[in-house]
């Protein structure tokens, strides 16, 4: 991971001091209460679910829950002690959680950063050492120090490394002082924390909570490293928001949608503005909102027979019934009568005229002579079925349980079988040549905020399109794709039977995970489907296990919902951004997101250029979050998701970046909030009431503050479309003589990657590329020891090149830039 030594007179430096990051640059609370209680057959271990918070000790734990069938999926956050989140339990799962180590708070309540803030004084031999001068090696760098306002609070935020990280005994201790503003001197000595992950050491990190906005802050580790750096803002002094406009339309949708709402609004919208949107059907139909009809026969343990038709529920599966008849005579043997759709097992006797037949016999005889009513039939789970079946007092019939309606769920049917998602496009030239952007909401069923949000954005696109300058340049600048639900089997689960389905509909369960009392607990993990850092590759995130809320499909893309993303991509070259909209938790990622656990290994780092462009772009996003009521997603939520939260093997953002080049960003909306009557951070939750308290949970609030930010998001892509400016770099200090070694590095004046040569050789895309320091830290610093000529040219994230040099041809002009650095020999 780490970059090699280029040559002797080169050392990549390590260890930058002071530098900081420029402000813009590198730098369902729903209780699930289970349907009605199964009306015919009665599954075993039904139980009711509950939301509780967790904590975890780190990814290893994770990794392992997950793999286990826990769902705990999203609200997931990083603490200094390790990651806390919310999973969806029943109370034996509580007791297995808490067998496998994890802690388990309590039913959900809001998040509370346990930050240490006031503590602080606990380094007492590295404060003894801070007062000695810094004239050693040092060992600390700044990686991030921010300061944030929200809701009249002052925040502070600062992250740290030191290249003693790794170390563990005894671990490395870090300590932060700020100063109160220019001038003044630094105090306020508090310990930070240490984030491990996956066995290895990231950083230290901490959000304080300040009332005066500091000028510098300075590190002091426990090994004397010291480093000073100067505090940037985040999110401050935001231009205001598109809805600052008197004149400017917002606040559309009032209340949640189901896909069939979502859809058909869509396609109204298409018939409302033919100029400017039309609907694009995606071809793959999803694998339905249907089930097979089910029932559990025979008794429980080793004598119950799991039965499943061979049509679907509504196609007359729910029609089928399976009976099991007690005979009076006496060394009958077992048979099966089908009449229409009943079907009747008559059980085998013996000698005294008691019947005989076990669990797996009958299973047997349904699979082979129920005249191709019953698909599958089995002993329950890993029973072998050695039990003795009882006769039923009648027939029992199947059922897909899709009509057990949860409480709370809307009013109507849902349309069974496959759906054909459509595409809403808008823009006014859809002709290939603007700058597509793919806005993909709901891949995760129980998550409604990302869709509403993602419905009030294509609302306010077409109703201000006449009226606002602004909307009108977007509309005329970019070409948008919303994917307003891309999950709606799963999603109609989630509305009308199961609130907390996370997953498809399509079951590729075995026997053993395929009765009926499992079926909330079927479905692939849409955003684990795809093919680059995939979890069939040995990256970490994603299950083999088909009843775990990260199960990852048989194989890459074999649902097709996940096929239909790679198909819009590919015939639609033009879209070069993409949103994955989830909930919730108050996170804007990028790349890398997922790695091998084992030594970390992420998927490749986008360079440093992209890197610089991705942070720009979150923050114009996330400041039009905070315009709407002072949200804001904190710069620790911030970056490449497995550098900040957790791997997520094979999700959507790693394959189209990687893929095609597609800056790819995901978001967990409807986060945390600052509650500043308890003082506390406040979590969201996936079905947070309508029209909850605006000023903390809503789903209200969060569908309008995120769609501020989507709206954003179409600016960024248009002011790509239109960049046509040629970035500029310089190496600092230039060119020159030096009487000793000097340490050099580059800058540019946007973000732009850097490829350069010190060889004399002429710079080409396969040149060295300037990296960062380490990840989340600025570009690396060289140690220049004896003269050296680099050569280099920079990339802007719009591809513009600087100069206009053309590096793939050998052109006579060799037009990229040059600096020879002359070290007096002594
Ligand atoms: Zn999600």
């Amino acid at each position: 991971m780490r970059r090699s030594q280029r040559r002797i007179a080169l050392l990549a430096l390590s260890t930058l001091v002071g530098s900081i990051l420029v402000t813009t640059g590198p730098a369902g609370a729903d209780p699930t209460g289970p349907s009605a209680a199964a009306s015919r057959s009665q599954p075993e271990d039904r139980e009711s679910v509950r939301l509780v918070h967790i904590r975890l000790t780190g990814a290893d734990m994770l990794d392992k829950v997950a793999a286990a069938g826990f769902d705990l999926e999203h609200g997931l956050r990083r603490v200094p002690n390790g990651i806390e989140g919310e999973a969806v339990v029943t109370a034996e799962q509580v007791t297995e959680l808490t067998a496998m180590g994890v802690e388990v708070l309590g039913d959900d309540a809001g998040f509370a950063w346990s930050d240490e803030a006031d503590g602080g004084l606990g380094v007492g031999a590295a404060s003894a050492r801070a007062a000695q001068p810094a004239n050693h090696d040092a060992t600390v760098r700044v990686v991030r120090a921010d300061w944030f306002t929200t809701k009249g609070q002052g925040f502070l935020y600062v992250e740290a490394r030191t290249t003693e990280g790794q170390q563990a005994d005894p671990v490395v201790g870090m300590q932060v002082e700020n100063d109160s503003g220019k001038g003044t001197p630094f105090g306020f000595a508090r310990t930070m924390s240490r984030f491990v992950d996956s066995g290895q050491y990231m950083f230290h990190r901490n959000l304080f909570k300040l009332d005066v906005r500091p000028n510098k802050i300075k590190l002091t580790s426990s090994t004397g490293g010291v480093a000073t750096g100067v505090v940037s803002n985040w999110l401050e002094n935001a231009p205001p928001p598109l809805t600052a406009n008197p004149s400017y339309k917002s606040d559309f949708v009032d209340g949640y949608r189901h896909p069939q709402q979502l859809f058909s609004r869509a396609k109204e919208i298409a018939r409302q503005y033919p100029d400017i949107a039309e609907i694009v059907y995606l071809p793959n139909q999803t694998n339905g909102y249907q089930r097979k009809a089910q029932a559990q026969i025979g008794g429980t343990g080793q004598a119950a027979v799991v039965v499943s038709s061979t049509a679907w529920g509504h196609q007359g599966g729910n029609d089928v019934t399976v009976d099991f008849v007690d005979r009076p005579d006496p060394d009958l043997p077992l048979a099966v009568e089908v009449t229409g759709k009943a079907v009747r097992v008559l059980l085998a006797t013996d000698a005294s005229g008691a019947p005989t037949s076990t669990a797996a016999e009958v299973a047997e005889a349904l699979r082979t002579r129920s005249a191709g009513l019953i698909d599958r039939a089995h002993p329950y789970r890993t029973n072998e079925g050695t039990g003795v079946v009882a006769p039923t007092a009648g027939p029992v019939a199947l059922t897909d349980f899709l009509d057990q309606k949860r409480v709370g769920a809307p009013e109507g049917e849902v349309p069974r079988g496959p759906a054909t998602i459509p595409v809403l496009r808008i823009g006014k030239h859809r002709d290939g040549k603007k700058p597509g952007v793919l806005i993909q909401a709901q891949d995760h069923a129980r998550e409604w905020v990302p869709a509403t949000t993602s419905l009030e954005s294509a609302e306010r696109l077409v109703h201000n399109y006449r009226s606002d300058r602004e909307t009108k340049k977007i509309v005329e600048n970019t070409d948008v794709f919303f994917i307003l639900s891309n999950n709606p089997d799963g999603a109609n689960y989630s509305f009308y039977n199961f609130a907390s389905q996370r997953k498809n509909m399509t079951n590729h369960c075995p026997d053993v995970s395929a009765d009926p009392a499992q079926r909330n607990s079927w479905g692939v993990d849409l955003n684990r489907n795809y093919r680059v850092g995939s979890g069939h590759d040995g990256y970490a995130g994603g299950s083999t296990n088909c009843v775990s809320g990260t199960y990852q499909g048989p194989e890459e893309l074999s649902e097709p919902e996940s096929k239909n993303i790679i198909w819009l991509v590919e015939k639609y070259r033009n879209i070069k951004f993409m949103m994955s909209v989830h909930s919730n938790g108050g996170q804007l990622f990028w790349q890398p997101g997922a790695y091998i656990a084992d030594g970390r290994i992420t998927t490749p780092r986008p360079p440093l250029g992209d890197e610089a462009f991705y942070w720009q772009s979150a923050a114009r996003i996330l400041s039009q979050v905070k315009a709407h009521r002072e949200t804001v997603v904190t710069p620790e939520n911030v970056g490449g998701s497995s550098d900040v939260l957790y791997s997520s093997a094979g999700n959507v953002r790693e394959d189209l970046y990687h893929t095609y080049g597609i800056y790819a960003f995901g978001w967990e909306v409807g986060g945390s909030v600052y509650n500043p009557a308890t003082g506390d951070w406040q979590g969201g939750s996936f079905q947070p009431e309508w029209d909850g308290n605006p000023e903390l949970v809503s789903g209200h609030a969060e569908t309008m503050e995120y769609a501020n930010g989507i709206m954003e998001m179409f600016r960024v892509a248009a002011d790509w479309g239109r960049d046509r400016k040629n970035p500029t770099s310089q190496l600092v200090p230039g060119a020159g003589r030096y009487s000793r070694p000097v340490d050099v590095r580059f800058e540019t004046s946007e973000p732009a990657t850097i490829y350069y040569t010190t060889d004399g050789s002429r710079p080409t895309l396969e040149s060295p590329r300037y990296a960062a320091t380490e990840f989340r830290e600025p570009g690396q610093v060289f140690h220049v020891t004896e003269t050296t000529t680099f050569n280099w040219f920079s990339v802007d994230s719009a591809g513009n090149i600087e100069k206009n040099y053309d590096p793939t041809k050998n052109d006579k002009r060799n037009n990229y830039r040059t600096a020879t650095i002359r070290i007096a020999k002594r």
